[in-house]
């Protein structure tokens, strides 16, 4: 209990978040839905109203003054990504549109030029969809199969069957970071070193990682690593896909038009030099400069500085859930991040997701878009509360309120 009380209430300004002041249901917001998306700090809203008002224009392409200042900015954020993941190259960085964007991009890329008939791609049992479905198309295409990490019943991968798992067939392992569902931490060190020791490259879905942990790709040594804005109070629809250099140069552009190529004619089209090369069309100019301003208040407050706040919200949290006649947790790693997934009893988690919006709260309900977990629990969906660094310690006693009131109600 003494630990409990210890925990420092803010370690930011609250009032960064406007969004958060207000009420929803006439009841004082609780936004516990961070795993969806995270809300964004006035600094990021500013520098995109900023852009829009004073510098608006297309990139790389233009003489004129507002063109090469919205560049140079654009190109100070890739910087800044590059600084923040620890790429060793900026070229490394590409922007897109988000995770799914990134995964579908290697997924098309990587799997017209390496898969084969017979090859394996080796995911896990946790994924969100967005690291299923894109190997599922190309394996489809190439006639290629999808091998599964099976997780225990804790939500822990078994990485004991990694060596049978791995074949002489794989051409890739593609792993999430941090599962949205189980909010398990997954040993991706261990498996980068597992898989390179057999030649094989690796890709790692970060969408719920990047604002939680600190993320070097060279410590890694990944090859590939993929992440949303919009998870790390930046905007909506902009996002990066980390490849090391000689994959990226090794693989053939995903998508064809303006910016990624040399040379255009009818007979020929010859391709641009990275990052250019994967990144075809107009950019979104003004999210890159919020996911930039995102970083530096992440980096201000500093990400260790966040992950342990978030933990101590997790075990207050757990130890006050737990008591909590019936309730299910799906997700107990010891390796965990601020992500609680839960069932009261039998009551279907739409019915409670329902009656705590009615309180001002916000969960998420639902299979979170990894139906998987789900069949091998054999459960429709399940309460998904996830913390950020604006949430505290009051908010979760409300939380626990809220619960015991929706049981009394449903059961
Ligand atoms: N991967 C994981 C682990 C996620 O949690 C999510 C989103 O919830 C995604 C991928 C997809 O991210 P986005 O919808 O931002 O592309």
């Amino acid at each position: 209990m003494k630990k409990l009380l210890q925990i420092q209430q803010m370690i930011y300004n609250r009032s960064d978040f406007k969004i958060l002041d207000q009420k929803v249901n006439n009841k004082p917001l609780i936004y516990f839905d961070n795993g969806a998306t995270t809300q964004k700090p006035q600094v990021v809203i500013d520098a995109i109203t900023h852009y829009y008002e004073t510098i608006n224009s297309n990139i790389h392409r233009g003489v004129h003054s507002l063109s090469q200042i919205a560049t140079e900015q654009f190109e100070a954020a890739r910087r800044s990504v590059q600084n923040y993941i620890n790429a060793k190259h900026t070229h490394e960085v590409i922007f897109t549109r988000g995770t799914t964007e990134s995964i579908n991009l290697i997924a098309s890329s990587f799997g017209r030029e390496f898969l084969n008939p017979g090859d394996e791609v080796l995911i896990s049992e946790m994924e969100h969809h967005a690291n299923i479905v894109p190997w599922q198309m190309i394996c489809e295409q190439k006639g290629a199969k999808l091998r599964v990490i099976p997780f225990d019943e804790n939500g822990v991968l078994q990485i004991e069957l990694l060596d049978q798992l791995i074949t002489s067939k794989t051409k890739i392992v593609a792993i999430t970071h941090i599962s949205n569902v189980l909010g398990t931490i997954n040993p991706i060190k261990l498996i980068i070193d597992k898989a390179h020791s057999k030649g094989i490259p690796v890709m790692i879905d970060g969408a719920q990682a990047v604002s939680h942990e600190k993320v070097d790709v060279q410590a890694l040594d990944c090859d590939f690593y993929c992440f949303s804005g919009h998870k790390m109070y930046a905007p909506m629809g902009i996002g990066v896909m980390y490849g090391k250099e000689e994959w990226l140069n090794k693989m053939p552009p995903y998508q064809g038009g303006g910016e990624m190529i040399s040379q255009v004619t009818f007979e020929k089209t010859t391709y641009n030099e990275l990052p250019f090369k994967f990144e075809a069309g107009t950019p979104s100019v003004g999210d890159v400069i919020g996911l930039q301003k995102a970083i530096e208040y992440i980096q201000s407050i500093g990400v260790e500085k966040i992950a342990e706040y978030e933990h101590q919200l997790l075990h207050y949290a757990m130890q006050k859930l737990e008591q909590i006649p019936g309730i299910q947790f799906y997700g107990v790693s010891p390796q965990k991040v601020a992500v609680i997934s839960f069932n009261l009893g039998t009551l279907h988690p739409y019915d409670v997701g329902f009656l705590l919006d009615q309180m001002g709260i916000a969960v998420r309900t639902g299979h979170h878009c990894a139906q998987p977990i789900m069949q091998k629990f054999q459960i429709p969906g399940t309460i998904r509360a996830s913390f950020a660094l604006y949430n505290t310690k009051e908010e979760i006693d409300f939380f626990i309120e809220a619960l015991h009131k929706a049981k009394m109600m449903l059961e």
